[in-house]
């Protein structure tokens, strides 16, 4: 064993929550498992960390990303929270399978949290054995690394472990252990586990390290507690609308899954849309469609109203002043998530500047895409092809994703009216639509073929060959084509599960 690199010099630890408050967390080490197994570590994302992945084997990374040795600096602990899950307060959930082990300051003078997921049972598990399956493991891994290639904010993933023990479910499955990277763990349930408890100092602790740690240009307003109220519902804004961009749903938008640094972050039973329709969901937990592709605006706006709830006193000591105030920064919010999500969508049609019709004209595009069940990556990735064509019949591409592209033929027409006017050469526009919209998603489908092989044949190739796919979605290529096409009837998703 080169014992350097698991001495940790060479990551540098500086764990900063540990340091808050003994009230924010409890204490808690893994729970070593039988025989880990590295299947993946993500190489580039330990560079940047001041991981060598070449400094010792993989077997001993396995040791060290299941749990069962710690390296110097480590100091692992389960974070308290509580939160609102599907509507309804849950005072206290926390870290019940899941160990933060520290904060890293990376190559690039960024902090991140380092987390294992699956590392055992903690004080915070209530009736669940702390593990997590191989399945939602490696399901993670393949989308969070898939947001990551598409620029959306995301937990990111450094290791998937096979643990070499089985974990009870619905049946009998294989166990694993992802090791998350995050800007910080800090959820809105966070700050609602002690807001709900009236622990204000535990509360004015948390405020203080988020807006220090994210959000430092708070303190620069007249009141930084409304500041950082601004600065995380504008983050939630620009993320949501990213979503809304690549087609993702997240499955699970409870609060105790709502990241304060501004990341997706817990990917149970999240998915990409294939067909547009904006009620499209998941998930097999929500049957009401509290969390469908069309509704995350609504619920991200919901979910920091919550926070606000949490910050009141904070932001000012009489109460009917604090609502008012945090009221108009939230309503304020709703504005900037319509404006980013028209940037997004501008983007995507190649378009630079803003103009009055430019709603209408995403508007119209998505009724279009809504009413022929077109594939939403394919639509667009077809419009890029279609950039000068006088109407559908010049761009084949189109086919791809639109089942009648005759239909598009009046909005084609306005479309590239206002592309003419801002004048960009055409080969331009088309490189432009090209890096904005992917060719390659996780495609439920995929990610499920992935999983099964893995679970049931023990058989890592297919899970390997779609990491490689999805961290590289815009450039096309013929070994990853098998991951453009939408599913065939037969191999369709139409729900998902929990993650647990
Ligand atoms: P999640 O589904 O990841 O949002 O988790 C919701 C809550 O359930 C969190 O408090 C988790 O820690 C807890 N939880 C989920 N799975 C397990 C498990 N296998 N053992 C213990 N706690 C769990
Ligand atoms: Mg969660």
């Amino acid at each position: 064993m080169h014992d350097q690199a698991l001495q940790g010099e060479a990551l540098r630890f500086d764990n900063s929550y540990a340091r808050l408050s003994e009230a924010l967390f409890q204490r808690q080490s893994p729970h070593p498992v039988r025989a880990p197994e590295l299947l993946r570590l993500n190489r580039p994302l330990a560079e940047t960390l001041g991981l060598d992945p070449d400094a010792c084997s993989y077997a001993e990374w396995a040791e060290v990303f299941a749990g069962n040795r710690l390296l110097p600096g480590m100091e692992p602990l389960a974070m308290a929270y509580a939160g609102h899950q599907f509507g309804n307060f849950v005072p206290q959930l926390g870290d019940g399978r899941a160990l933060l082990l520290g904060e890293v300051i990376g190559r690039d003078g960024q902090r991140r949290d380092l987390q294992l997921k699956g590392s055992g049972r903690t004080p915070f598990s209530r009736g669940g054995d702390g593990r997590a399956a191989l399945g939602p493991v490696l399901r993670e891994y393949i989308v969070s690394e898939a947001m990551h290639a598409l620029g959306v904010p995301s937990t990111r993933a450094l290791a998937a472990v096979r643990t070499g023990e089985s974990v009870m479910r619905d049946r009998i499955l294989p166990g694993g252990i992802v090791t998350r990277v995050a800007r910080s763990h800090i959820r809105v349930g966070t700050f609602e586990y002690f807001a709900a408890r009236r622990d204000q100092d535990s509360v004015r602790l948390l405020a203080d390290h988020v807006i220090q740690r994210h959000y430092p240009d708070a303190v620069e307003g007249d009141n930084a507690y409304l500041e950082l109220l601004r600065a995380v519902a504008r983050a939630q804004a620009e993320l949501v609308a990213q979503w809304l961009g690549v087609g993702f749903i997240h499955g699970v938008m409870n609060t105790d899954n709502v990241s304060l640094a501004g990341e997706t972050i817990d990917y149970g039973p999240c998915a990409f849309l294939d067909a547009y329709h904006p009620d499209t969901v998941f998930s097999s937990i929500d049957q009401h469609g509290r969390y469908a592709f069309g509704n995350q605006p609504r619920i991200a706006q919901w979910n920091l109203a919550r926070f606000a709830e949490c910050l009141l006193p904070l932001i000012d000591g009489d109460e009917e002043r604090a609502i008012a105030r945090a009221t108009e920064a939230l309503e304020a919010n709703a504005d900037v998530l319509d404006v980013a999500w028209m940037g997004v969508m501008r983007a995507k049609l190649g378009l630079q500047q803003a103009e009055e019709g430019d709603k209408a004209l995403v508007q119209d595009l998505l009724a279009l895409m809504r009413d022929q069940a077109a594939d939403y990556t394919l639509a667009f990735r077809g419009l890029a092809e279609a950039v000068g064509a006088d109407g559908p019949e010049q761009a084949p591409a189109l086919l791809e994703g639109f089942p009648e592209p005759q239909a598009l033929t009046d909005w084609l027409l306005v479309w590239q009216r206002r592309l003419h006017a801002e004048a960009q050469p055409q080969a331009s526009v088309q490189a432009t639509m090209r890096a904005r919209n992917p060719r390659y998603i996780p495609r439920n489908h995929r990610v499920e073929q992935a999983i099964a092989a893995a679970v049931d044949d023990g058989d890592l190739v297919p899970f390997h060959r779609l990491v490689d796919v999805v961290c590289d979605p815009y450039t096309e290529r013929s070994a990853a084509e098998y991951c453009a096409t939408p599913p065939a009837d037969h191999e369709r998703v139409t729900q998902t599960f929990c993650g647990t």
